[in-house]
């Protein structure tokens, strides 16, 4: 079945619950809508505390059931199959992720290599987990190894801004270490995951292993973080809601996993190639509507070069073509509703009250058929000091505040004042610089001469507020496991 053909705005898009499309318990439904244009996309089930409940129950079944006899040799199999699924259908989901949230299509269309990527990298971790033996200086003849388990049943909570790549964050380690999972997609962008529940089950899956529950944040995600039988929470999202979830956790003391926001500097130091420079700090910011956790949002720039290059950056802003995200040669779409157009135009308005001016964009673009979206002229904030509130503070548009430094330590002092630490970018031709940079600053990932690129073997995630936890590679799979120590005395 596929319940996503999409123009058929009257079929509800039901909960994954079991195996089964399932009705809320409560029958009611929400809107997903097209950012670009402002309509309604499909009508959702909506999701609440009792559906959550049925959820965890099936997922708990699953984990005691038919799931933990998989051998990681058939967990394997499922998610090749799944990947393949995937690929099969990526035309499909390129579009889902740019009708429902506003990516452009070249950009959701260009993450093949990654999402697929990433599944076959978890299928390839199901056979190689594994705990050790343990030399010890216990008396007697006492031998020790460890085993690693599954941790259980995880609750799943995701933001609305890269569905694909961010929910197969999510499903993928699921898969791979044999636990299950209850996943809660953000109200603003809940299609593909429920795609991606329903191909689980096509590719072998076994019901109740991956549970589909969208709903909004405050009812159905916090009834999952605080369910006393889900032994852990892999959340993605701002630290406001992480903080409620920590919070929310503790009635069972339950594991928890945060990729929270950022605020990320990215500094050009003048001896950089500037040309590539330019476009790769413009398109660190403005990518994905500046939509993107790790954006540059912060763009400090050596003094010796500030004015000529945050003009050329402003130049570059204004040539981007804004538009439908599934136009082919829309560069940068719609930011994903009018809450967060709202939301980044406040922002516009403090900047500028706080004494920062304005070089490029700054506006809500309403020609033609733009109006009808919430598309907003990517901005380049010039003299702009660390003190304020758009240089600290996650803004999550396509706005990009430039400020100026003297030499490494004070670039490194600027870019490690804010409460976060996700990305960060240098720029230089100087290896010696670009270690001492990459080295002081306090951010989970580090980009040099480059912004951005991701790949499933590469952990990421964050330092200080931007939360704990590494996704990609072996360290993300390592956090859906326990490690059981067994001592055992011979005789
Ligand atoms: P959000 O925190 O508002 O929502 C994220 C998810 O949490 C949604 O599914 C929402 O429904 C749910 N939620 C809301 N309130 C909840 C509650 N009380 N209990 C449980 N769940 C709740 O974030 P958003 O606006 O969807 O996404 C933007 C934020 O996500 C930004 O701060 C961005 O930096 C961050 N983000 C981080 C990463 C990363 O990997 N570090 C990746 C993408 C986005």
């Amino acid at each position: 079945m596929n319940q996503h053909n999409l123009g058929r705005t009257d079929v509800v898009r039901k909960l994954i619950i079991d195996g089964r499309f399932v009705m809320p318990v409560e029958g009611r439904t929400f809107g997903t809508y097209n950012p670009s244009t402002g309509e309604l996309l499909a009508t959702v089930a909506e999701g609440d505390a009792r559906d959550i409940d049925l959820a965890v129950a099936a997922a708990r079944r699953a984990f005691e059931g038919p799931w933990s006899k998989f051998t990681p040799f058939q967990r394997q199999e499922v998610i090749l199959k799944f990947a393949d699924l995937v690929d099969r259908h990526f035309e499909e989901f390129s579009q889902l992720d740019t009708l429902d949230m506003g990516m452009p299509i070249t950009m959701t269309r260009g993450r093949r290599q990654r999402a697929i990527g990433m599944l076959r990298m978890y299928a390839s971790m199901c056979v190689t987990i594994g705990g050790r033996t343990l030399p010890n200086s216990l008396p007697g003849d006492v031998f020790a190894y460890t085993l690693k388990e599954p941790v259980g049943v995880v609750g799943a909570i995701t933001p609305w801004n890269a569905p694909l790549t961010g929910t197969i964050w999510k499903i993928g380690p699921v898969l791979a270490t044999g636990c299950t999972m209850v996943l809660k997609p953000a109200e603003d962008a809940p299609l593909t995951a429920l795609r991606l529940g329903e191909l689980a089950l096509e590719a072998g899956v076994p019901p109740g292993v991956v549970n589909v529950v969208p709903g909004p944040g405050t009812v159905a995600g916090a009834a999952l973080a605080a369910h006393m039988d889900v032994d852990k929470i892999a959340f993605t999202g701002s630290d406001a809601t992480g903080r409620r979830i920590i919070e929310a956790s503790k009635g069972n003391i339950k594991r928890l996993m945060l990729e929270l926001g950022g605020k990320s500097p990215d500094i050009v130091f003048a001896d950089a190639d500037l040309d590539k420079a330019v476009a790769g700090t413009a398109m660190g910011i403005f990518g994905n509507s500046g939509q993107i956790c790790s954006a540059g949002s912060r763009l400090l720039v050596e003094r010796s070069i500030y004015d000529s290059f945050v003009e050329r950056v402003a130049d570059f802003a204004k040539a981007l073509k804004v538009g439908n995200g599934i136009e082919p040669d829309t560069q940068i779409g719609p930011v994903v509703s009018s809450k967060q157009m709202e939301r980044v135009q406040s922002y516009l308005g403090l900047g500028v009250g706080e004494g920062a001016e304005v070089v490029a964009g700054g506006n809500r673009l309403v020609d033609g058929q733009l109006a009808q979206g919430y598309f907003l002229a990517p901005t380049v904030m010039k003299n702009v000091r660390q003190t304020m509130r758009i240089a600290q503070e996650e803004i999550f548009g396509p706005v990009v505040t430039a400020i100026p430094f003297d030499d490494v330590g004070e670039a490194l002092r600027i870019a490690n004042s804010t409460v976060y630490g996700l990305g960060s970018g240098v720029w230089t031709r100087d290896v010696a610089k670009a270690h001492g940079v990459a080295k002081g600053i306090r951010s989970g990932t580090v980009w040099v001469n480059c912004y951005g690129v991701l790949d499933p073997v590469i952990p990421f995630g964050g330092y200080k507020m931007s939360g704990y936890g590494r996704e990609s590679g072996i360290d993300h799979v390592e956090e859906y496991l326990a490690t059981k120590a067994v001592v055992l005395q011979n005789g």
